[in-house]
């Protein structure tokens, strides 16, 4: 187990030792199911016509003519719940029913990944359980309210902070005492050993279908694929369908929210250090004590102080490159998505597309870039009104 936790320096699972056997019976029944004909053929038929999968790859024409460059979004905005999310949830959801558990929780911030669990909690009928800082609690109260509708339960965390690190806290300390029956869905590709890689699993349809998707509709493969990172699932799942094919270049764009040199971003990887969260060694935001930071950019969902593991090592080893882009970047990408193409991207895609459009005029015109478009940004437009009043 320890071996295939790692990822260069990164990865493990630094844990309380009584996790530590309900890690292993993850791990074993994710390698006994991942492929598995039975298990295989009822998540692909989930990922189908529960999901909506495939999303379509689309070719931005009027963005594109914006840039100077192609254009090409990967629709994850399409699914169920509007968000990639769901795949991930399926999948270890799924994984729970086959290994007989009856009780989901899960930790969320934004409350995005808590919605995603309670709509897999109610298609699966288990009782699900959801943990969410006292202070996200109402700052998410349209979320909360869809989880409750769901048929979940919704623990407010009152310590630390009351935000996502110490519902994460939380969670681990409930799964500690019930890891007979629960199981833990974790919502990002980051956490202890065996998540890095389970969440991986389960989100890289994303980058088998793009690349598939390139060939076909281009007849060749992209110059660069481009998504933003909060914990990095959405990222390490479409990077996943590319991470052979070294002539593609793999950006990840993190939130520098007012900026870097402000205590309001959650750029991670681009000035973070490394040390030690939730299970896994890998990039912190965190002072010389080691006391971790707030984070603070325009999306709640890219707020985490840590990140998967995987990405920590793809910037060591060069094969990825992480850049920010800051608020204001976002909501004029924000904006001109809306403006160009229709679509409302969610404001942590936004990011993704801000980096990219930030490329205008320094790119070949025969330039190919793939977006993956994370969510749609229905669930943003209050907080793009408070900023942006639209005249
Ligand atoms: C949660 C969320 C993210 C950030 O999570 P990752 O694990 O980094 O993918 C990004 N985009 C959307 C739309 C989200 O809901």
């Amino acid at each position: 187990m320890k071996e295939k936790g790692r990822f260069g320096q990164f990865g493990g699972f630094y844990v309380p030792e009584v996790l530590i056997p309900a890690l292993e019976e993850i791990e074993q029944a994710f390698y006994k199911f991942y492929k598995d004909p039975r298990f295989v053929a009822e998540l692909n038929e989930l990922y189908k016509n529960y999901a909506g999968r495939p999303t379509p790859l689309y070719h931005a024409k009027r963005l594109s003519e914006h840039c100077g460059f192609s254009v090409y979004l990967k629709r994850e905005d399409l699914l169920h719940g509007g968000a990639h999310k769901v795949n991930n949830c399926l999948g270890q959801g799924l994984l729970a029913q086959y290994m007989g558990k009856t009780r989901l929780i899960a930790e969320t911030g934004a409350g995005q990944h808590g919605l995603a669990t309670a709509m897999i909690g109610a298609l699966f009928g288990m009782e699900t359980k959801i943990f969410m800082g006292s202070i996200d609690v109402e700052r998410q109260n349209v979320n909360v309210h869809k989880m409750k509708l769901c048929g979940a339960e919704v623990i407010p965390v009152k310590g630390g902070t009351c935000t996502l690190k110490d519902a994460i806290n939380d969670a681990l300390r409930y799964w500690t005492a019930h890891v007979q029956d629960t199981f833990y869905l974790f919502g990002t590709a980051g956490g202890p050993h065996p998540y890095p890689t389970v969440v991986k699993h389960f989100q890289s349809p994303i980058g088998t279908e793009a690349r598939r998707q390139c060939l076909e509709q281009i007849g060749r493969l992209p110059d660069m694929v481009i998504a933003c990172v909060g914990g990095g699932s959405n990222a390490i799942g479409i990077f996943s369908g590319f991470i052979d094919d070294k002539s593609v270049k793999l950006i990840g764009v993190e939130g520098a929210g007012r900026g870097v040199n402000t205590t309001h971003h959650c750029a991670t990887l681009n000035v973070g250090t490394v040390g030690v969260l939730h299970g896994a060694r890998t990039y912190l935001l965190q002072d010389a004590d080691g006391q971790i930071h707030e984070t603070e950019c325009i999306s709640a969902g890219l707020d985490y102080p840590g990140v998967g593991p995987e990405h920590a090592f793809l910037k060591e080893s060069g094969r990825a490159e992480y850049v920010c882009a800051d608020d204001k970047q976002v909501l004029d990408a924000f904006e001109l998505v809306c403006k160009k193409e229709g679509i409302l991207p969610a404001l942590e895609s936004s990011h993704a597309i801000a980096w990219l459009v930030g490329q205008k005029g320094k790119l070949p015109p025969e330039t190919i870039a793939v977006v993956n478009l994370s969510g749609r940004g229905d669930k943003d437009v209050g907080i793009v009104e408070k900023h942006r009043p639209v005249k």
